[in-house]
C-alpha cells in the first residue's frame, strides 16, 4: 500500500514538473545568470539547476564544463537524494558517504569531493530539482554561503513560475485565436447552411400554391411530403447546430471509467441500424480505464461509429475495429472502418463545422458530428486526425491528454 502511495506521488510530482514545460528547453539567460552566481558565492568550480524527471536528471543549467551532469541516469545523480528532503543537503567530503562513495563521478574522475544542493519546492510541495554546487576539494559553506544558495533556489522557482504563467498566457491566446477563427467560419456556415433548407421550402411553398389551384390530389400530397422533409432537416441542423455551439459550457467532470462499458453503451444505443446492417464490431485495448468526461467520450465514439456505418461500402457488410491504448501522455482512441474511405483533400475539411463530402441526397446528415469531435478532444488538450484513402476504409485517431 505504502508502495503504491509512493508510486502514485512520484507521477503525480512528475506531471507538476511537466506543467513548467521546463525540461529540454533550451539555455535561458535568466537561469545562467543565477548558476553563475551560486558558483562564484560558493566560490565553487561547478554549479548546476537541475531537474528530475522520472527517469533522469535533465540540466537547465551548468557553470563548469568538467562534468557532464546532463541526462544522466538518477541511479547517478546527486540531486535525486534531495527527493523527499525539503532543505538543504551538504556533504563535506562525498568519499565518506555511503550515498554517494559508490557514484562513479566520486570514485573515478574526475573524483568530485564536495557537494551543496537545495531543492526546488514547487508551491504544493513538490521537489523539482535542485541548484546546487559541487568541487573536487572538500570544503565548508558558510552561513551567508548557504543563505545564498537558498536565496537562489527560491529565486529559480518563482522563474519557473514566471514561465509557467507566460506559456498558460500564449495558449490561452492561442485559444482565443482559434476560436475566433471558428466563430468567423461558423457564422459563414450558419447563413450558408441554414438558408439551405429556408430556401427550398420557400420555393416548394410557391410550387404547391400553384399546384393546389390545378394540380393533383398526389402531386400536392408529394410537395407536402419535401416540405416536411426539409423542415425535418432544418429541425436536425437547429438541434445539432445547438448542442455544438453549448458544448463546454456546463462544467464538465472527468472521471475513471472503462472505454468497453462505454462502447456496449453505445453499441446498445444503435442496435437496431447494427443488426438491419450487418455489422461487425470488434474492441481492442491496453489499457482498460481512462480519465475523461464520460459523457464526451460516449458521444464522441457513438458519432464516429455512426459515421462508419453510414459511410459504409455497397454491397460490403461494416467491420469496425475500436481500439483503446496508451501514449506516454495520451490516451490514444482508433475507430477503424471497411467503407467508403475519404480523399486527402477531405479528411483536412471534415472536421469544420458543416463540412461535407457528399450530397444530401445520397448521405444525410448534418456535418455537425465531427465537429462536436473536434471540440471534444480540444476539450481533453488532445487531437482528432483521419488516416484514409477512397475506397480504402478510414481510422479515426483521437488523442485525450492524461491531465490527473
Ligand atoms: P455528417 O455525418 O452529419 O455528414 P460529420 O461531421 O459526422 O457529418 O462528417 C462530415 C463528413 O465527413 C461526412 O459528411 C462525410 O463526408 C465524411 N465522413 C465522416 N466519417 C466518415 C467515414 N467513416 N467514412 C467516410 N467519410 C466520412
Amino acid at each position: 500500500m505504502e508502495n503504491i502511495k509512493e508510486l502514485l506521488d512520484e507521477n503525480k510530482r512528475v506531471n507538476i514538473l511537466r506543467e513548467y514545460q521546463i525540461l529540454d528547453s533550451p539555455p535561458e539567460e535568466a537561469y545562467d545568470d543565477i548558476a553563475q552566481l551560486a558558483a562564484e558565492i560558493c566560490q565553487t568550480k561547478l554549479a548546476a539547476i537541475t531537474l528530475i524527471d522520472e527517469k533522469r536528471q535533465w540540466i537547465k543549467s551548468q557553470v563548469g564544463s568538467e562534468l557532464k551532469l546532463n541526462n544522466i541516469p538518477l541511479s547517478s545523480s546527486f540531486c535525486v537524494h534531495l527527493l523527499g528532503n525539503k532543505d538543504l543537503v551538504i556533504v563535506p567530503d562525498c568519499a565518506k558517504d555511503a550515498r554517494f562513495s559508490e557514484n562513479p563521478i566520486v570514485k573515478n574522475g574526475p573524483k568530485i569531493a564536495f557537494y551543496a544542493g537545495v531543492p526546488l519546492v514547487s508551491p504544493d510541495g513538490y521537489m523539482l530539482g535542485s541548484i546546487c554546487v559541487l568541487d573536487v576539494q572538500q570544503r565548508e559553506l558558510a552561513p551567508y554561503q548557504l543563505n545564498a544558495l537558498k536565496v537562489l533556489a527560491k529565486q529559480v522557482m518563482k522563474l519557473l513560475e514566471l514561465s509557467k504563467i507566460n506559456h498558460e498566457l500564449l495558449s490561452n491566446r492561442n485559444r482565443i485565436e482559434t476560436r475566433y477563427e471558428e466563430l468567423e467560419r461558423f457564422s459563414y456556415a450558419i447563413s450558408h447552411d441554414l438558408r439551405g433548407p429556408v430556401k427550398n421550402i420557400s420555393a416548394l411553398i410557391g410550387l404547391l400554391n400553384l399546384q393546389l389551384k390545378s394540380g393533383s390530389e398526389e402531386d400536392i400530397k408529394q410537395y407536402m411530403i419535401k416540405i416536411v422533409k426539409e423542415s425535418d432537416r432544418m429541425n436536425k441542423l437547429v438541434a445539432d447546430l445547438l448542442e455544438f455551439s453549448l458544448y463546454g459550457k456546463k462544467q464538465q467532470v472527468k472521471e475513471w471509467f472503462s472505454v468497453a462499458d462505454i462502447l456496449d453503451d453505445v453499441k446498445l444505443s444503435m442496435e437496431q441500424k447494427l443488426r438491419e446492417n450487418n455489422v461487425m464490431i470488434t474492441y481492442s485495448e491496453t489499457i482498460s480505464r481512462i480519465y475523461a468526461v464520460k459523457s464526451d467520450i460516449t458521444r464522441l465514439l457513438q458519432n464516429l461509429l455512426e459515421n462508419a456505418v453510414k459511410f459504409r461500402k455497397i454491397g460490403t457488410p461494416p467491420k469496425i475495429n475500436v481500439m483503446c491504448t496508451e501514449e506516454k501522455e495520451y490516451w490514444k482512441l482508433s475507430v477503424q472502418d471497411n467503407g467508403i474511405g475519404i480523399s486527402k483533400e477531405g479528411s483536412e475539411k471534415i472536421f469544420e463545422v458543416f463540412s461535407r463530402l457528399h450530397s444530401n441526397e445520397r448521405y444525410q446528415g448534418t456535418g455537425i458530428g465531427l465537429a462536436t469531435c473536434k471540440r471534444i478532444a480540444e476539450n481533453h488538450d488532445g487531437r482528432i486526425w483521419v488516416e484514409s484513402a477512397p475506397n480504402e476504409g478510414s481510422t479515426f485517431y483521437v488523442l485525450l491528454k492524461k491531465n490527473l
